[in-house]
């Protein structure tokens, strides 16, 4: 089981079982929406409860995503895609070790430029086909 909240603890999440690695999008609106890239773990939806959800703000990012956050303290918690039966959830959220790493990047053609990713995880110009 983990635990993750937002900055002020309003929306809770938690999740049973182990986290799965994690990947980073390096896309235009994950780093607009976080200020740096988006970190987050993908689980399933049935594996994740959220506490507090009338808190949170959805905000449509594209026809087929919105994302989570909570607009008193700002956190940016959640990327659902409508059409999939799974959700991210950001890492930063997490309290406590999460055990787990990340294992890919997307979108790196649209990474800043003040950063550089890390050689040993897996880069992709967009996301991985399949
Ligand atoms: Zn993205």
């Amino acid at each position: 089981m983990h635990h993750a909240s937002c900055l002020c603890g309003a929306v809770t999440f938690e999740v049973t079982g182990d986290l799965p690695c994690g990947d980073g999008c390096h896309c235009v609106n994950c780093r607009k929406s976080t200020g740096h890239f988006l970190a987050s773990v993908d689980l399933p939806r049935n594996r994740v409860t959220i506490t507090g959800e009338d808190n949170v703000t959805w905000y449509h990012s594209s026809k087929k995503v919105r994302r989570g956050f909570f607009k008193k303290c700002g956190a940016t918690l959640f990327f659902d895609p409508l059409f999939q039966d799974w959700i991210g959830l950001s890492l930063g959220a997490f309290d406590g070790p999460t055990n787990t790493t990340l294992n890919l990047y997307t979108y790196t053609a649209q990474k800043g430029d003040y950063y550089e990713l890390e050689d040993h995880i897996e880069q992709h110009l967009e996301p991985p086909v399949g």
